[in-house]
This record gives structure tokens, C-alpha cells and sequence, in this order.
């Protein structure tokens, strides 16, 4: 474990402010020098890995690596520099490129999404680097700046840079820890099917009064194709939809419930009256390891 000092601690939040001065807002071509500068910026905090820029046709990737370590594992770490546009400024308490710290907190867009979370990882092995002269593994660097729009530019870019970035692991440092009090690691993430349903209905809006009665609403129709996809008792009534899920492993299961969750904690941090969904299952059970239809 490598050892950090206050100093770097204090250099660690200078840095991860000056990172989140810069607006990288990848939906707003407005934005394309604050991409760049971001970019740029990413890139030099990987001058220990040789961090360069790659350009595509989007916004660029910021690659980086430290190899070497013969018979030793490579393992790829993701990380975005982009973030979300921020809203209404109006509701922020401070504005959202200017970080403000409160509370031991750091406030800005971007903090958690990804930036402050893209930076561990960096400085974890720019210390070990520092300190033991060599990490003990392989590690490359793939840090994108358009993960808020989709990673339109991604697949290409992993085809066509497939030699530079081999690994035998990916780890993500785009996700939120779990607690602040206890580290973690997120092993799985489900996977997401969207739909859009369009329900049509008559040629021209038809008055109540003269034609109800006679015509469906697609309102109405609507609502009973949303009502379906669940009964009563909260489990998704889709045919098929629990088809080839496999049951929770009772080691899981077990280890599951050995992780301190308090329920009602949860349900006052999500402000619901009470919890929701498929029978049979704890809240982890169900966050965890079920599929859900929403
Ligand atoms: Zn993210």
C-alpha cells in the first residue's frame, strides 16, 4: 500500500478542483475547447504513463499506459472526462464549475461523474510509482469524453486501438462507491433494454361528448399495457421475462446479507412511504441481482 501524505492529499483536491473548473460538457458542441482542455488536461496528469491524446471523431480519447512487467497481468482502467450539461443553474448552491468544499464534500458537476472517481486510479498508481519505483501489474489507461452521450465514437475507436489496449481486466472507475465509509467494488452491472411504445389512436382529436363511448382512448389503452408489465404483487408479469434467470447462489445470498443495509435508512434517503417489488427478495436481493422492468 502505498503511503500518502497530507501534502498529497491537498494536491490531490487542488488537482481534482482544477479538473472540475473545466465545463466538458460532450453535449454541447458550444463546449468543443473545454473538451479538448479537459482532454488535455487528463493527458498530462498521465505524463507518468506516457498520457497522450487520441482524436476521433467525436470528442478524444486519453490514452495512457505502464507495461513492462513481464508475466504479470494488464488490467484496463475506464474513466470519462465528459459530464452532464448542469441544468438550472438557479438550483445549484454554488455554481457547478466552481467547486466548493462543504461538509468534507466537494461540490461540482462532474465530482462523482467522473471525474473525481477517474483520478483515483491515477493517483493510486502515480503514488505507488512514486514510492516502490514499478507497479505490480500492467496497467493501461482508456479515459473517453463521451460516455454522457453514449460513446458514439467508442466502438470504432476499441477496433481500431484493439493492439494498444489488451488486458485481462477491465476496471471501471465510472460508477459510485457503494458507502462512503465502506469501498467497493462492483463485480456486474445489469444491462438495459429500452423500448418506445406508440399507441395511435383515432385520425383527429374526437370530442367526448359526441364520440365517447364509442372509441378507445389510447390513453386509457396505454395505461393497461403499463399495468401489465407487473401484477399485483410487484413481480414483472411479462411471459418470458424470468426465463433463463438464474436463482442467487446461497453463498451470495448469505454474502448479501452480511453487508450492513439499514431498510428503513434507504427508504428515508429515497423519500417513499415504503419499499417496492418482487416478492421473495431483499432490497439488495432485488437491487442486485434481479432484473426489473421500469
Ligand atoms: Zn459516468
Amino acid at each position: 500500500v502505498a503511503h500518502l501524505s497530507f501534502t498529497d492529499r491537498a494536491r490531490y483536491v487542488r488537482e481534482l478542483s482544477e479538473f472540475l473548473r473545466i465545463p466538458s460538457i460532450s453535449s454541447d458542441p458550444a463546449r468543443r475547447p473545454a473538451m479538448c482542455e479537459a482532454a488535455d488536461w487528463v493527458s498530462a496528469q498521465l505524463a507518468f504513463a506516457n498520457g497522450r491524446v487520441v482524436e476521433t471523431d467525436g470528442h478524444p480519447v486519453v490514452l495512457g499506459e505502464l507495461l513492462g512487467l513481464a508475466g504479470a497481468p494488464t488490467i484496463l482502467v475506464y474513466g470519462h472526462y465528459d459530464v452532464q450539461p448542469p441544468g438550472d443553474e438557479s438550483e445549484w448552491t454554488t455554481p457547478p464549475f466552481e467547486p466548493s468544499v462543504r461538509d468534507g464534500r466537494i461540490y461540482a458537476r462532474g465530482a462523482t461523474d467522473d471525474k473525481g472517481p477517474v483520478l483515483v486510479p491515477l493517483k493510486v498508481a502515480e503514488a505507488v510509482l512514486a514510492q516502490d519505483g514499478a507497479l505490480p501489474l500492467n496497467v493501461r489507461f482508456l479515459i473517453e469524453g463521451e460516455e454522457e452521450i453514449g460513446s458514439p465514437s467508442l466502438v470504432l475507436f476499441l477496433d481500431e486501438h484493439r493492439d494498444e489496449l489488451e488486458a485481462d481486466l477491465v476496471v471501471s472507475a465510472d460508477g459510485a462507491m457503494w458507502r462512503p465509509s465502506e469501498p467497493s467494488i462492483a463485480i456486474a452491472a445489469k444491462g438495459l433494454l429500452a423500448l418506445d411504445v406508440v399507441v395511435t389512436g383515432p385520425a383527429a382529436d374526437l370530442h367526448s361528448g359526441r364520440h365517447g363511448g364509442a372509441v378507445q382512448n389510447p390513453i386509457h389503452a396505454l395505461a393497461r399495457i403499463l399495468a401489465s408489465l407487473h401484477d399485483d404483487g410487484g413481480a414483472v408479469a411479462v411471459p418470458g421475462f424470468y426465463d433463463g434467470v438464474e436463482s442467487i447462489a446461497r453463498a451470495d445470498q448469505e454474502a448479501l446479507a452480511r453487508i450492513p443495509f439499514e431498510e428503513e435508512t434507504y427508504r428515508a434517503e429515497v423519500g417513499v412511504p415504503g419499499l417496492h417489488g418482487e416478492p421473495g427478495f431483499t432490497t439488495l436481493e432485488r437491487l442486485w441481482t434481479r432484473p426489473t422492468s421500469r
